[in-house]
Parts: C-alpha cells; sequence; structure tokens
C-alpha cells in the first residue's frame, strides 16, 4: 500500500481557520509542517478514507484524480470528515469521464445524507454506489479489506476508524477515535498491526480523552496492543488529527512523540505500509 495522509488539523484546520491565539499566529508565522488541513488519508490511486472540506486543495496539492477513485470510506459525518455538499461536483456537468461506480461507505447518517442528494439530483444510475458499514464487518474491496472498528465519538451516531488490509499488511486508521470498547480492543489485539495511524486531538492537554484522544490515551492504547502483541517493536506508530489548543508545534510535538516512537504526522507525509 502507497499511503498519504493528506490532512492532520482537527476540525478548525491548524492555524484555525478564524482563530487568533499565539500558537495559531506562530504556526502562520513558521508555515512548512506546521500549517495542517483536515484529516484524510490517500491510498493508491483507488482508496481514500474520509471527505474533508480541504479535499479541493488536497486534489491540487498532491495531483490527485478523484475521477480514478474506487472506494471512499467515511468514518462519521463530522463536517472534517464528510463534506457532504462537495458531491454534488461529482454530477454530470461538473464530472466527465468518471471512472464509475465510485464506491462510498459509511454509517446510517453518512449513507442517508449522501442517498438525498443522489434522489434530489439527476446522477445517472451506477456513478456511485452506497453501502452502509456495521461495525466489525468487513468489507472487500478489491484488493484490501477495509474493517469498520467502532470508534467512541459522536454518540449520536456509530463513528468508525479503519483496518485496512492488504494480503500481507494491516493497518489502522484511528480518526476519530475516543478510548475503545473492549469489542475494538479484543479486535484489534488478534491482528498483527504493521502501521498505527492514531488522532492525538488533544496532546497533552489536561482534558479527559472521552471522545478524542490525549497523547497519554494514545500511549494507553498502544500498551495494550503490546500486550496482546497485535504492536510490536516493527510497528510504525504515528499521530495525528491535532487540534492547535495543544498549543505545541511541530517540533515541540516531535519532542514528546519521539522518546515513545512515535512519528508526528503532517500534511503530505507518505508511509511506507
Ligand atoms: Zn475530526
Ligand atoms: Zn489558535
Ligand atoms: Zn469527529
Amino acid at each position: 500500500m502507497k499511503v498519504r495522509i493528506l490532512g492532520t488539523a482537527a476540525a478548525e484546520g491548524w492555524p484555525g481557520l478564524f482563530c487568533g491565539c499565539e500558537t495559531c499566529k506562530k504556526a502562520r508565522a513558521a508555515g512548512g509542517k506546521n500549517l495542517r488541513s483536515r484529516a484524510s488519508l490517500q491510498i493508491d490511486d483507488f482508496y481514500k478514507i474520509d471527505f474533508p472540506p480541504d479535499t479541493f486543495y488536497h486534489v491540487m496539492k498532491y495531483g490527485l484524480d478523484l475521477s480514478r477513485l474506487r472506494y471512499l470510506f467515511i468514518t462519521h459525518s463530522h463536517e472534517d470528515h464528510f463534506a457532504k455538499d462537495e458531491f454534488e461536483y461529482i454530477l454530470p456537468g461538473f464530472a466527465h469521464n468518471v471512472e464509475a461506480p465510485i464506491r462510498i461507505y459509511g454509517n446510517s447518517a453518512v449513507i442517508d445524507a449522501l442517498k438525498q442528494i443522489k434522489e434530489s439530483s439527476d446522477a445517472p444510475e451506477g456513478l456511485v454506489e452506497l453501502t452502509e458499514i456495521k461495525p466489525f464487518e468487513p468489507v472487500k474491496a478489491d484488493y484490501l479489506t477495509f474493517t469498520p472498528i467502532k470508534a467512541e465519538h459522536k454518540y449520536s451516531e456509530q463513528a468508525v476508524n479503519y483496518l485496512v488490509q492488504s494480503e500481507s499488511k494491516t493497518m489502522l486508521y484511528a480518526s476519530d477515535t475516543g478510548r475503545y470498547s473492549e469489542a475494538a480492543i479484543e479486535l484489534l489485539s488478534r491482528q498483527k498491526i504493521d502501521i498505527a495511524v492514531i488522532e492525538c486531538t488533544l496532546g497533552l492537554l489536561p482534558w479527559e480523552p472521552r471522545t478524542h484522544m490525549t497523547f497519554g490515551a494514545v500511549l494507553e492504547l498502544r500498551d495494550m496492543l503490546v500486550k496482546s502483541g497485535a504492536v510490536d517493536s516493527n510497528t510504525q506508530l504515528v499521530i495525528t488529527h491535532f487540534s492547535h489548543n495543544i498549543g505545541l508545534l511541530h517540533e515541540e510535538l516531535e519532542q514528546i512523540a519521539s522518546p515513545e516512537d512515535f512519528t508526528v504526522a503532517y500534511d503530505g507525509i507518505m508511509l511506507e505500509v
């Protein structure tokens, strides 16, 4: 799998869209890895997880060709992961020669919203295929399998993360996550994870990691998976999806993460899986 993390910020972006705090001022001045767009991940040319409002920017910045996108997996309907109004531009008149169908997977909130758009438009049959996913029920998507992992986030719907597996490799993309349930830990414990990309929205903030993860909660999850053997010294560990409220620039985050062997993701980082 050729994996690229397209965006590494929490909902408001980093610097925050309207934010004038000291961290955001420093991020604007420093630029580079301190400029973070909303979270999404691309695998090869054909697979993508989440569809943030920065998707058009990602297309331009990374030279993506979404007319070739075959599979789109959505984690939940928060706007930073699912900018549903942008789907209008898949319709005839806006998009030509789309390699249909684009298969879109998500929970009932996501699929219902997309069905409404589909029904209120003149989308031709077969342009998109919408499938509702259920936690822990794997979806075979050509040469990869995506298993939705139950997340503890956005309680009005079933948010999920994805375990992505090729014949020989396993990647966990855990955003947005919260502290996993026993059922989620149990399933993950049985895997051999080559790469784990985990949200660290709250960094070292002294907040309870209820629907988002602190770095402490990330380490707890890592330790549980080490104990079961799912994670070992060969596993690449990556943190992503940062809120500017953390107050640390990229290098400062690295100083905290590196001693624990975590890579701090930045926009555009390529991962070997
Ligand atoms: Zn988010
Ligand atoms: Zn700010
Ligand atoms: Zn969310």
